[in-house]
């Protein structure tokens, strides 16, 4: 079965908006075994968007658009898609009392004419109610029923949950059996090594499947299985689970798709009990700003610091005068004395500690932009990492935190091993 995309949107050809739903929708059509072989991008107009149509429906089985199915005159993705493929549309009463719920959970009693545009649907289709929207998606039919065109909004936060609630379910019934994939994530080990620690089983893949996608600091693995059943999916997927933990075991942090790196981390404070604290100079915050978007942090995160300037360091963290007139802000003592200086300052039993050069200035021959140390401390424990990163300024400081975060784990399963 082969599907394409076809996103929709004046603003994504302007380059006013980034194409992030088509990223999505390939890496999720991709985890459900279906082969995405074209994806186009047009905009809001009627001509152009009907030649996508056609030629997509010439070649593809299954097509998924997004964006264009709101109120306004410029949103024709629907109207578009009905008339290629020939069905009528008519007022649903039931999309229609679900726009009126829409806007009055939101106390809006005023609704303008053209929502109702948005309770027009295509004869046939499947209504995908999207409670945090007012345009529904649709799943539609060609009349001779070869052809699948699902309709999702543009917003991804209302075709993300869509898509995993509801349009997933639908294409896995239209796939034989079931497709069912696990992500090993792993932290500390870069792609290459990890692919050639791994080359064997990748060469021989082909009932699992394994693809390695490289994040910010992390390498996750996508394993995925075909299978008459979930039972037996999960039974092919987990000897491939074993080999990689027992070759990359303190390297993976989560088996959980949707665990990030800063909830496996929160997940241990939170069970041994512990408070965490950082203090970061070049990553000014975004280091805590991860730790602050795991919900339900606040019993084990209570405070950061910004120490950007050497004053800062001294009067908030007590950084020794002499550590940073001898070895520099930039260095492991000074790392090591602001973790030191965060956890007592915040009571903390574990703090966290980023000091580097992010550039583009600043940098000399014996400390070069991308310079970065970073300390941890948990009770009377102290560890430094010395990392050299590249590229600008935002690139290094990202790193910082992912890296940041990747030591600290480290730094936590070490201290928990020596207890
Ligand atoms: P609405 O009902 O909100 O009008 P829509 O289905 O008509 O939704 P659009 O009007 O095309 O969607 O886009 C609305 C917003 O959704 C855009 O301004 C943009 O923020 C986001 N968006 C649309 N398409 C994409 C895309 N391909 N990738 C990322 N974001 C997108």
């Amino acid at each position: 079965m082969t599907a394409e995309l076809i996103s929709v949107g004046t603003e994504i050809l302007l380059g006013n908006i980034v194409n992030t739903n088509a990223a999505y929708l390939s890496e999720k059509m991709a985890g459900l075994g279906i082969s995405v072989y074209f994806e186009t991008t047009v905009g809001d107009n009627e001509e152009r968007l009907t030649m996508a149509l056609k030629s997509a429906l010439s070649r593809s089985d299954i097509l998924v658009l997004s964006g264009g199915l709101g109120p306004t005159a410029d949103d024709i993705t629907k109207e578009t898609a009905a008339k290629v493929l020939d069905l009528p549309l008519y007022l649903d009463e039931n999309v229609k009392s679900s726009i009126e719920d829409f806007f009055e959970k939101r106390m809006i009693h005023k609704i303008t004419e053209n929502n109702w545009k948005q309770a027009m649907v295509p004869e046939g289709a499947q209504i995908l109610f999207n409670p945090n929207g007012t345009a529904p998606g649709l799943i539609l039919k060609s009349k001779e029923g070869d052809k699948t065109v699902i309709l999702l909004p543009g917003p991804p936060g209302e075709l993300k949950p869509l898509f995993e609630e509801q349009v997933v379910p639908y294409l896995e019934k239209m796939t034989d059996g079931v497709i069912y994939s696990r992500t090993i994530k792993t932290f500390g080990i870069g792609e290459s090594m990890l692919e050639d620690a791994i080359s064997d089983m990748l060469k021989n893949q082909t009932n699992p499947t394994i693809a390695p996608y490289a994040k910010t600091g992390e390498v996750h693995l996508r394993v995925t299985a075909k299978a008459s059943d979930i039972q037996e999916a999960k039974k092919l997927i987990q000897p491939i689970c074993d080999e990689v933990s027992k070759r990359f075991g303190k390297n993976i942090y989560s088996m959980d798709e949707n665990e990030t790196l800063e909830e496996s981390i929160i997940k241990i404070l939170q069970n041994r009990e512990w408070k965490l604290v950082t203090a970061e100079s070049c990553t000014g915050g975004l280091l805590a700003g991860r730790i602050v978007g795991v919900p339900g942090v606040s019993d084990v995160f209570g405070r950061g610091f910004i120490t950007y300037s050497n004053r800062a360091k001294r009067k908030i963290l007590e950084v020794n005068k002499k550590t940073l007139e001898e070895f520099g802000a930039v260095s492991s003592q000074t790392a090591k004395e602001m973790a030191v200086g965060a956890a007592i300052a915040a009571q903390a039993e574990v703090a966290v500690s980023v000091t580097g050069i992010a550039g583009p200035g600043g940098g000399t021959e014996e400390k070069p932009v991308g310079l970065v140390y970073i300390g941890c401390h948990i009770k009377e424990k102290n560890y430094v990492k010395k990392c050299m990163f590249s590229g600008n300024r935002q690139k290094i400081r990202e790193s910082s935190v992912a890296n940041a975060l990747g030591f600290l784990r480290q730094c936590l399963i070490e201290y928990d091993e020596l207890a």
